[in-house]
């Protein structure tokens, strides 16, 4: 292991790997060592995106599909024989504020960003237990904290990240298994793409990060990185901004 690798045979899961945050954080693990288990729905490159990687596999489902979590579970401990890392990243955000959000709307958002969450981390504890330790990233949001304008599922799913992370952590610290919530503020993405198209909301966020910049996934991934490595062992149930600062900028 070479001192740049953090991640050497480590396995680790990925959720929505195929854009934005999770794809960024993939390559990174990758190049750091690490054997990746990439999930992703089923329209998004996923597999021509990671075929060139040696040390990842693909799997293309919903992640909401009711046997999602054992397939994606059954699907490393097949290919790798074990689970150190999972990244619970997947995630749709939807703007509409609380009149503007339809049942369909707060149940969708709910069952991806949240319920996903939950029933995939259920499936993988098992196994991480058998290993003698864990490391868990649960992507939440700088709207895991506070509220924001018309994000009225997303603001409430992103808290319940939060909630269900703290409750994961006490749990399952006894197992040597750490929980954290990665908070990313203003990121270009995929998700983001739409809110970023009017120059006044773009402006905004530029300007609230005392760093002067939206950010990139790659800053991102660079503190998935440091919650998945020995770098943090002693670090669980942490809510950890990755926002240049703009959350504290009042
Ligand atoms: P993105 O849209 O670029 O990537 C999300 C990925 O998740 C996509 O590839 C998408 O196909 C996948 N996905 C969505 N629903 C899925 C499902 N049901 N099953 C399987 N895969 C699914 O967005 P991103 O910005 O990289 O988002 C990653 C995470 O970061 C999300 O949880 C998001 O809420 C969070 N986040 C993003 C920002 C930002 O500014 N971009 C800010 C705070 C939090």
């Amino acid at each position: 292991m070479t001192e740049a690798q953090k991640l050497a045979g480590k396995v680790a899961i990925i959720t929505g790997a195929a854009s934005g945050i999770g794809r960024a954080t993939a390559i990174l693990f990758l190049q750091h060592g690490a054997r990746a288990f990439l999930v992703d729905l089923p329209d998004q490159s996923l597999v021509s995106q990671f075929h060139d990687y040696d040390h990842a596999r693909t799997l293309e489902l919903d992640i909401t599909d009711a046997d999602a979590p054992r397939r994606i579970v059954d699907g490393a401990m097949e290919v790798f024989g074990g689970i150190d890392i999972l990244m619970n990243n997947a995630g749709i955000a939807v703007g509409a504020d609380l009149e503007a959000t339809t049942d369909e709307i707060w149940d969708r958002v709910m069952a991806v960003n949240v319920t996903s969450m939950f029933r995939i981390s259920r499936e993988v504890v098992p196994h991480m237990r058998q290993r003698g330790r864990g490391r868990i990233i649960n992507v939440g949001s700088i709207m895991s904290d506070v509220g924001g304008p018309g994000l009225c599922a997303y603001g409430t799913s992103k808290h319940a990240v939060a909630g269900l992370s703290k409750a994961m952590a006490v749990d399952l610290g006894q197992y040597q298994i750490t929980v954290n919530t990665l908070q990313p503020g203003a990121i270009v993405t995929g998700l983001s793409a739409p809110f970023f198209k009017d120059p006044e909301f773009r402006a905004y966020w530029e300007d609230k990060a005392p760093v002067g910049r939206l950010g990139q996934p790659e800053d991102v991934a660079k503190a998935a990185l440091f919650l998945a490595s020995a770098d943090a062992d002693f670090v669980s149930g942490l809510g950890f901004n990755v926002d240049g600062g703009a959350i504290i900028n009042f």
